[in-house]
């Protein structure tokens, strides 16, 4: 039982333990090429937090991991089977929902740990932040925290050489033989500025990939998703540690 994870820990322990930050990991329920689960973004957020956690923890953060949100916003991609799509205004009301329960509890610091590109909290907290001002609402991509080139030779972001690897290290049983994988193929869109990364409209999943990948996967290793792991586990803890740390009154300098 590891105590900064609520779903593994009970009253009788929780009511003595202190806790300043909660971290809540949000994923996504979505097909990842042929040959990952449709949980991916779920075992990333779960095995990523409980060990950037763990670390923390043993630095003395005052942390708890809520139980990972499965489904995420897949609204390009409605037309994917079983792609579980919740809405960001869905998204909304939950997250206030369990601010106010935090909030009520003298819990003020909140850190949404995303692993789905589809999710986008930014927005959100900014609203929300304006009904719970004592709150610290934060939020983080974990895929964008390292340089994913440093780590792997293919670039790509879904369901690519680093998912792919990270699966092969966190959860083997659940991944294909790689002959099995899709070459993750994208077709890049015609309009320049959008191709540039400086406008912006949602991809039409199933236009742009055949095989619901992007990034070619065929090069992944459950070596290099240890390596990986540890690196960004390590850089999560270090987020952890300094939001728990933090003094609210006293955040700029
Ligand atoms: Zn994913």
């Amino acid at each position: 039982m590891r105590p900064y994870i609520l779903a593994e820990t009970n009253w009788k322990t929780i009511r003595d333990y202190p806790v300043d930050l909660a971290v809540l990991p949000w994923g996504a329920t979505e097909a990842h090429n042929y040959h990952l689960p449709y949980s991916a973004d779920i075992i990333e957020s779960d095995k990523i937090a409980y060990e950037a956690a763990r670390i923390a923890w043993e630095q003395g953060a005052k942390i708890i991991v809520l139980p990972t949100m499965p489904y995420g916003v897949n609204t390009g991609q409605t037309d994917i089977k079983l792609d579980l799509n919740i809405n960001p205004s869905t998204q909304a009301l939950i997250i206030k929902d369990i601010v106010r329960v935090l909030n009520n509890q003298n819990i003020f610091k909140l850190l949404i740990m995303n692993s789905h590109g589809g999710n986008d909290f930014k927005p959100i907290l900014r609203e929300i932040g304006m009904i719970f001002p004592r709150m610290f609402l934060s939020y983080c991509n974990w895929f964008t925290a390292l340089n994913k080139n440093d780590f792997f030779d293919i670039p790509g972001d879904h369901a690519d050489e680093m998912e792919t690897s990270l699966l092969l290290f966190l959860e083997p049983r659940l991944v294909l033989a790689l002959e099995n994988a899709g070459e993750g193929y994208e077709k890049k869109i015609k309009i320049r500025g959008i191709r540039e990364g400086w406008a912006w409209t949602e991809r039409k999943w199933s236009k742009v990939t055949d095989d619901t990948g992007i990034g070619d996967p065929r090069k992944a290793t459950r070596e290099k998703g240890e390596k990986y792991f540890k690196i960004i586990t390590g850089k999560m803890a270090e987020l952890f540690l300094e939001i728990s740390n933090a003094d609210l009154n006293n955040l700029y300098e």
